[in-house]
C-alpha cells in the first residue's frame, strides 16, 4: 500500500477494514490467495495469512465469501458506515465521479476518433497488368497526382522480357496509391481505376492498406 493512500479522503490507516484468518479453520485450498486481486495473502505452511492486510480493497469481502469453510471474517459493515457520515465523504466522492465521467469520456472520444481514422482510406495498393506503352501510362499518373495531396509510392514494374515488351508481352506493375495529409482518398481512386480502365490495362487487384 502506498505511504499516503487514502479511501475517499480518509487516510487507509485509519480504516480497519482487513480480513482475519482463523488458523484452526483454514485447510490451506489457497482460494483467497489465488482469488484476491490486492496480493494481501500469502500461504505460510499451508495456511492463508493476511501478510498485507491494509491492502486490502475497503469494503471488499470477496475472499471471504468464497472461503470453503468460512476461516475469514471481517469487521462489521457499521464502521465503514459510520466512517462515511463522520469524515462527510460524500463530497469527495462526488468530485471523484466527476472525474471518472470526465475520463471515460475522454476515452471514448479518444476511442470514436481511432475509429473514424481507421475507417478511412489512406493508402491502397494496386496490382494492374497489361501494355503499358513505354513511359506513356507513368506520365498520366503524374498527371493524376498533380497539385493534389496523394501520391504513388512503392511503385514496381516487372516485364518479363524486353524483346516481349516490343511484341506486346502484358507486364505487370504495382504500386500504392497514398494520401500524403492522412486524408480519405475514395474518391480520388475512381481517377486510377478510370486511368487504367483508359489504357486498355487490367486491374488484377485493390487492396486497402
Ligand atoms: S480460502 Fe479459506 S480455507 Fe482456503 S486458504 Fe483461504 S482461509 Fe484457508
Ligand atoms: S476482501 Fe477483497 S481485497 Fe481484501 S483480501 Fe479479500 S479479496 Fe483481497
Amino acid at each position: 500500500m502506498a505511504k499516503d493512500e487514502t479511501w475517499h479522503g480518509i487516510p487507509r490507516k485509519d480504516i480497519p477494514w482487513f480480513p482475519t484468518v482463523d488458523a484452526d479453520a483454514c485447510i490451506g485450498c489457497s482460494l483467497c490467495y489465488t482469488t484476491c486481486g490486492r496480493s494481501v495473502y500469502e500461504m505460510r505452511d499451508n495456511k492463508a495469512v493476511a501478510a498485507k492486510a491494509m491492502s486490502c480493497m475497503v469494503g471488499c469481502s470477496t475472499c471471504g465469501t468464497v472461503c470453503p469453510v468460512e476461516a475469514i471474517s471481517f469487521p462489521d459493515r457499521d464502521m465503514i458506515w459510520k466512517l462515511e457520515r463522520e469524515h462527510k465523504i460524500f463530497k469527495v466522492v462526488r468530485q471523484e465521479a466527476k472525474e471518472k465521467m470526465a475520463k471515460q469520456d475522454a476515452a471514448k472520444a479518444r476511442a470514436a476518433a481511432e475509429d473514424a481514422v481507421a475507417k478511412l482510406t489512406t493508402r491502397v495498393r494496386f496490382e494492374v497488368a497489361g501494355d503499358f506503352g513505354e513511359k506513356r501510362f507513368l506520365i498520366q499518373m503524374e498527371d493524376l497526382i498533380k497539385e493534389k495531396p496523394v501520391d504513388f509510392v512503392n511503385l514496381r514494374m516487372d516485364v518479363p522480357t524486353v524483346q516481349g515488351a516490343r511484341q506486346k508481352t502484358p507486364s505487370f506493375m504495382s504500386f500504392d496509391v497514398t494520401s500524403t495529409e492522412q486524408n480519405d482518398i475514395q474518391s480520388f481512386l475512381d481517377g486510377v481505376r478510370d486511368l487504367i480502365r483508359r489504357n486498355a490495362l487490367t486491374l488484377v487487384s485493390e487492396n486497402k492498406l
